[in-house]
C-alpha cells in the first residue's frame, strides 16, 4: 500500500519511519517549497499543478499538518479516501469553529469572544474581564499571531501587533499544569488511548512532554478520555487525534486539537509499545491498533533551534535521539531525545542531565520539580 501524506515535515518522516515495517510506501506532497522529510518520493507543487500527478501514485491520503486548504483536501476525497477526513481539517483550522464545536459537545473551553477590530477587541476584554489571551482565528501555532492583554487599553497595540482580521479572544485560564491526551480511532470505530502527557511550554513552543503525566487524579484521566473519545466518534475520525488541555483546580479546560500525530505523543516511539506514528498508519491502512501502555516513565526533551552536543546525548545509555535532518535556525524543530527511567525520580535526573547538552534549554520546571 502507498500512502500518500499532505506535508512533508519531519512529522511525515517520523511517520514513514514507523509505517516501513508495515511493508507501506510513502509518498509526500509538498505546497512549501522546502521539504525536511527527507525520505520517500516527494512531490514539490508550489503552483498546485501536480496534484493529479500525486494521487495517481497513491492508495489513500492522510496528512502532517493542518495549515492545508481544506478546499485541497477536499477535491483530493472525492479521488481517495483521505484519513481523517477534510472535516477534521476545517474545524482544527479554525479555531471559532473548534471552541464552538468543544462546546457543543459539552468540553469545556475558557470562555471567549470573536473581535473583528481594534474596538470590539477591547470591548472583549472589559466583558471578559482581563488578563485574556487574543489569537488569529487562523493559521497560529507554535503560540504565534497570539497577545495576551493584560488591560483593555492594551487591545489597538495588540491589534495591530497580531495584523489578522478576525480574533479569538479568551478568558486567561489560571491552569496548574498543561497536558494532553492522544488517542486513536480505526477505520471499524476501534479506539485507543495514550497515557497522558504533562507538557513544559517556554514561549509558546513545547519543551519537555513528560508521560504518564505524573499524579494524574483518575477522574481527571476519565475526563480527557471522554473527550477525546467523543470528538473522535463525532468527526467519525479515522487516525490519531491529539487533545492540549490546561489542568485547573476545577479540572479540564480544553485549549487545541491537532487532526494528526503530535509534538506531545512523541515519547511513544520508545516510551509505549506502539508508537504514535505506527498507530496512525495502522489506522489510516484499516489495521487493528497495537497496545498504547507505557513501558515505564519518559521524558521527550525537543531540540530547539540549535543542535548542542548531540556526541555526548548519544553516550547517555537512557537516551534515543531523533534528529530532523534540519539546518539550524532560532525557533526551529531540529530534533528530539526521549528520556526513559524506571522512576519519575531517576527520570528528573536524567532529563536535566541530557537537557545540559542542549544549549538554550530551559530548566526542567514541572509538576515533579515543584513539590
Ligand atoms: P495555543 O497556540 O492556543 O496552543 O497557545 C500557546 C500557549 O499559550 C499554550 O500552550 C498556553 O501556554 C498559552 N495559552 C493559550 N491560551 C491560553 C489561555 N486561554 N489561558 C492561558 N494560557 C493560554
Amino acid at each position: 500500500m502507498r500512502i500518500g501524506v499532505l506535508g512533508a515535515g519531519q512529522l511525515g518522516r517520523m511517520l514513514a519511519l514507523s509505517g516501513y515495517p508495515l511493508a507501506k510506501e510513502f509518498v509526500f506532497y509538498d505546497l512549501s517549497g522546502s521539504p525536511s522529510a527527507g525520505l520517500g518520493e516527494v512531490i514539490i507543487d508550489r503552483n498546485h499543478e501536480y496534484l493529479k500527478d500525486f494521487l495517481s501514485r497513491v492508495d489513500r491520503v492522510t496528512y502532517e499538518f493542518e495549515h492545508l486548504p481544506v478546499e485541497v483536501a477536499e477535491s483530493i476525497a472525492r479521488e481517495k479516501p483521505v484519513y481523517p477526513s477534510p472535516r477534521a481539517l476545517q474545524v482544527c483550522q479554525n479555531r471559532e469553529a473548534e471552541k464552538t464545536l468543544f462546546g457543543s459537545l459539552g468540553i469545556p473551553t475558557p470562555e471567549w469572544r470573536i473581535a473583528d477590530s481594534a474596538g470590539t477587541l477591547k470591548k472583549a476584554a472589559e466583558e471578559l474581564g482581563c488578563p485574556v489571551v487574543a489569537k488569529s482565528n487562523t493559521e497560529g501555532y507554535d503560540g504565534k499571531g497570539q497577545a495576551v492583554l493584560r488591560s483593555p487599553d492594551e487591545a489597538a497595540a495588540a491589534w495591530e501587533s497580531i495584523g489578522h482580521e478576525r480574533l479569538i479572544v479568551e478568558k486567561f485560564v489560571d491552569f496548574q499544569r498543561e497536558v494532553s491526551i492522544i488517542a486513536a480511532r480505526g477505520i471499524d470505530g476501534e479506539l485507543a488511548f495514550y497515557p497522558m502527557a504533562e507538557n513544559v511550554h517556554s514561549e509558546g513552543i513545547l519543551r519537555y512532554s513528560i508521560a504518564p503525566a505524573p499524579r494524574l487524579n483518575p477522574d481527571i484521566r476519565e475526563d480527557a478520555e471522554r473527550y477525546i473519545r467523543t470528538l473522535l466518534n463525532e468527526l467519525d475520525y479515522v487516525g490519531v487525534l491529539a487533545l492540549e488541555l490546561f489542568e485547573t483546580a476545577d479540572g479540564l479546560v480544553a485549549n487545541e486539537m491537532a487532526p494528526r500525530v503530535h509534538n506531545s505523543g512523541h515519547w511513544t516511539m520508545e516510551g509505549a509499545f506502539t508508537s504514535q506514528f505506527e498507530n496512525h498508519i495502522r489506522a489510516v491502512s484499516g489495521l487493528p491498533l497495537g497496545d498504547t501502555s507505557p513501558r515505564g516513565v519518559s521524558c521527550m526533551v525537543n531540540i530547539i533551534g540549535e543542535h548542542g552536543s548531540i556526541a555526548d546525548i548519544l553516550k547517555l545509555p537512557y537516551t534515543h535521539l531523533h534528529l530532523y535532518n534540519k539546518q539550524e535556525r532560532p525557533g526551529r524543530k531540529l530534533g528530539h531525545v526521549n528520556v526513559l527511567a524506571d522512576s519519575y525520580e531517576e527520570l528528573v535526573w536524567r532529563a536535566r542531565n541530557c537537557a545540559t547538552f542542549l544549549p538554550g534549554t530551559p530548566e526542567l520546571d514541572c509538576s515533579l520539580t515543584r513539590s
